[in-house]
């Protein structure tokens, strides 16, 4: 075999996102033991940042070992035991694969849907968890940020259709929202949040992020049956992340190098400073897609700004637009997954990713390649309609 050299790309599709250069060199550093006195304070660092970006005071707030779907995997199996009725909030591909992971781990499913490329009606879910006249829901599970569709579900409203179900614990899916809208895990007293390290937080894939509620250990606690994954036991995991640090599985020593460099760009650029970006490039983005003539999936008020869904107009080819986009522009995008396959494209805008440059290149790419596929534009002007909304004039 040659040396790989991977292409230069631009990745603005649904993950992963472009590392920022500071992390990939973090992870290029020398291994150290998994129990060296160094890499305890390493964790110690990156449990005491990664509180601050989910907003809580949870003590049980670690990275887990794989991508966010081993998160997402790990919140389920560790609260549910056989027979549980856990509610599912399904709008898009995540809320799909939660429901099958209830399913594998023996809860049994409430399913809750809405159309993919919108949000949930409050009274909708509400009405949903009634249905349950003995026992109500052990969980109700919600993705705050939709990547399949662009689509935010605000935690607010979740908490307080859940003020009429005090006993359920709330689960939400922040993969795609931590560290580019506010999550207030406290604030809105979400149980167990998990997340992943290449959407927002500018990392590559590896880790997952994840938060628990003192209410959530607790019935953690009251398990009477041990959880069915040994690798994803938060009972045996935390011990090496607590007090105790004993060994239970090697810790991927590099990739908490890099976690930790990503938090450290976090904590100085300013959690809200950060989120401030995020949504002002994708402001920026809106109104250059618009001046195009191009539409959003979305309704404005349940937009994602780490994740823009644009509508493909009539007649034009997804799949030239996206091979134009990554040979010629070297930008990688997204197409539409299930129903919204071939209908829509994903455009991230996250972490590192998020950056003014990357929005007018875009935009200016997108408009090249629109024009010679015989779209034709409105106006044009879709880089001047962004530099507007950043508040440029010329
Ligand atoms: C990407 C993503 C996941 C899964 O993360 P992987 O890193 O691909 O395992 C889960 N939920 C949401 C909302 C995502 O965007």
């Amino acid at each position: 075999m040659r040396e790989f050299h991977p292409p230069r790309r631009i990745l603005l599709g649904p993950g992963p996102s472009d590392a920022d250069p500071r992390v990939l060199t973090a992870l290029s550093a020398q291994l150290i033991g998994h129990l060296d006195p160094e890499f305890l304070k390493v964790m110690d660092d990156i449990q005491t940042s990664l509180r601050s970006v989910f907003q809580t005071q949870n003590r049980l707030t670690i990275p887990i070992s794989g991508t966010g779907s081993a998160g997402m995997e790990a919140a389920f199996v560790n609260l549910i035991e056989p027979g549980d009725t856990v509610a599912v909030c399904v709008n898009g591909v995540f809320g799909e694969r939660m429901a099958d992971i209830v399913t594998r781990c023996g809860g049994v499913l409430l399913r809750i849907d809405a159309e993919w490329g919108q949000s949930f009606d409050p009274g909708a879910i509400r009405k949903a968890l009634k249905v349950l006249k003995t026992v109500p829901a052990k969980i109700l599970a919600v993705v705050h940020a939709e990547t399949s569709t662009g689509v935010l579900t605000p935690l607010s409203m979740i908490r307080e259709v859940l003020s009429d179900f005090p006993d359920t614990l709330l689960l939400v899916d922040c993969v795609t929202s931590l560290g580019g809208h506010a999550v207030g895990i406290d604030a809105h007293r979400v149980d167990f949040a998990y997340s992943g390290t290449q959407k927002c937080l500018s990392c590559p894939p590896g880790l997952s992020p994840i938060t628990v509620s003192p209410r959530a250990v607790e019935a953690l606690r009251k398990r009477k049956e041990k959880v069915r994954s040994w690798y994803l036991d938060l009972s045996m995991v935390e011990k090496y992340w607590g007090d105790d640090r004993t060994y239970h599985h090697t810790a991927p020593i590099s990739m908490n190098y890099a976690l930790r460099e990503a938090l450290r760009l976090i904590e100085e650029e300013g959690l809200e400073k950060r989120w401030d970006r995020h949504r002002r490039n994708h402001l920026a983005f809106v109104a250059g897609i618009e001046a195009m003539g191009l539409e959003m999936l979305v309704k404005s008020e349940n937009r994602l700004w780490s994740l823009n869904t644009v509508r493909i107009p009539e007649g034009v080819s997804d799949a030239k637009v996206r091979a134009s986009l990554l040979q010629e522009f070297g930008i990688e995008i997204g197409g539409g997954l299930g129903p919204l396959k071939g209908k829509i494209w994903r455009v991230g805008l996250m972490g590192y990713s998020s950056h003014r440059n990357n929005v007018l290149l875009f935009l200016n790419a997108l408009e090249q390649i629109l024009c010679r596929e015989g779209f034709r534009l409105k106006s044009g002007g879709a880089v001047d309609s962004a530099e507007k909304a950043y508040g440029a004039c010329c």
